[in-house]
């Protein structure tokens, strides 16, 4: 490419991203709660926001909300504390609940709940009847179409992979033009090896139809993917809510950081304004004070090895993936780091190696940062 070809490329992803970002808010949650019953709280102190066509990934472990956020937003969960806001319209408060069929949110969950009864074309056609028929039928031939649906359209729901189920209950919801589309794991039920090509259509689509959309996943890869931001939720609380490039080069916690990826933590100390580290030495960027006890985030990428006899660092182990190998290295104190290779750099266990650590940014927590997830 010439330097006038990337710098049009360089100024064409600019102008896009201001575009995105000039985009009107659909979806507001501010400093949300909800809680079950009169325990604690499901999630507390929620806030983040949807633009126009953009699709946000609610991303985190078992248990840490995530269906909860959800429901709260289609109005199924009363709110305990904070509003949310559908396009500009306040729907949920601790005073207010408008019923979920005014709120114009479409819903594919992970169980489909397609009408056992009808047949696709008249699963996609049911929340069309207010329409005239005409109008009603040409809609949903349109949204079959985009789909991949027509031939199937006189099935019924038992005789469809679940694939086909879930296209027909995005059909089905996409067809009235919701306001923002809510999915609840939406590949949790499908064959593994048919989720890649699932999401790349799902994404297809969205686009395609302009749609919002809020997509709930356990899975980082599948919140890569798929989001144009994420929301991290651990316990009930968000943790960072970026672009999934941030969220993985500069996790605002350890519980981020470990969630969406391979990350070590090697302690380090601040002196003479540097953090010293038994890897060496690394900018004090966040300015901690001298003599503060950090760690020091560092991912496979970004540690290469090289076989020398002088070292200490020693391998423990190898992974294979396929494109890369995985190598574990043993540090003097005990301590391991991972290192990302290329799939035919093979040496064995028990190699001295050195090691080059090669991070474009340094991401440092305080040592006594909680890592893993609260309770
Ligand atoms: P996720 O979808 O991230 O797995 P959920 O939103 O389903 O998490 O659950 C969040 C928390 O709320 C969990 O502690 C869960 O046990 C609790 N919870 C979920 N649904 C109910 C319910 N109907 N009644 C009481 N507690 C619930
Ligand atoms: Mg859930």
């Amino acid at each position: 490419m010439s330097t006038g070809q990337q710098q049009r490329t360089l100024s064409d992803a600019a102008l896009r991203l201001a575009e995105e970002r000039s985009r009107p808010t659909v979806l507001e949650l501010r400093k949300v709660g909800c809680a079950y019953e009169k325990g604690r709280p499901a999630i507390a102190d929620m806030s983040f926001s949807v633009r126009e066509g953009e699709i946000l990934c609610l991303l985190g472990p078992s248990g840490c909300g995530k269906t909860t956020t959800l429901r709260a937003i289609a109005g199924f969960e009363p709110v305990s504390a904070g509003a949310i806001y559908l396009a500009g319209r306040l729907v949920s408060s601790p005073d207010t609940l408008v019923p979920t069929e005014q709120r114009h949110v479409g819903m594919v969950f992970q169980e489909y709940a397609l009408f056992p009864h009808l047949r696709v074309i008249e699963n996609v056609a049911f929340g069309l009847q207010h329409l005239p028929a005409d109008q009603r039928k040409a809609q949903v031939r349109t949204m079959l179409d985009m789909v991949g649906l027509t031939e199937l359209e006189r099935r019924y729901p038992h005789e469809l992979s679940g694939g086909q189920q879930q296209r027909v209950a995005l059909a089905r919801a996409l067809v009235q033009k919701p306001v923002v589309l809510l999915l609840d794991e939406p590949f949790s039920s499908l064959d593994p090896d048919m989720t890649g090509k699932m999401r790349e259509d799902l994404r297809d689509l969205l686009m395609h139809t302009k749609t919002t959309a809020v997509l709930v996943t356990h899975d980082h890869e599948e919140a890569f993917a798929m989001a144009d931001r994420i929301a991290v939720l651990n316990n009930g609380c968000l943790e960072q809510f970026d672009t999934p490039e941030a969220i993985y080069h500069t996790p605002a916690t350890p519980f981020v950081a470990d969630f969406v990826g391979q990350a070590d933590f090697i302690p380090g100390l601040v002196e003479n304004g540097t953090v010293m580290t038994e890897i060496g030495e690394f900018p004090n960027q966040v300015g901690y004070q001298e003599g503060t006890k950090v760690v020091v985030m560092i991912r496979p990428d970004d540690v290469h090895i090289e076989p020398s006899d002088h070292c200490t660092a020693r391998i423990l182990a190898r992974q294979f993936r396929g494109s890369e190998n995985l190598y574990t290295i043993g540090l003097p104190s005990g301590h391991v780091v991972h290192s990302s290779e290329s799939s035919t750099s093979v040496y064995p266990v028990g190699t001295p190696v050195e090691l080059q650590v090669i991070a474009t940014h340094t991401v440092l927590f305080e040592q006594d940062h909680p890592r893993k997830p609260k309770g």
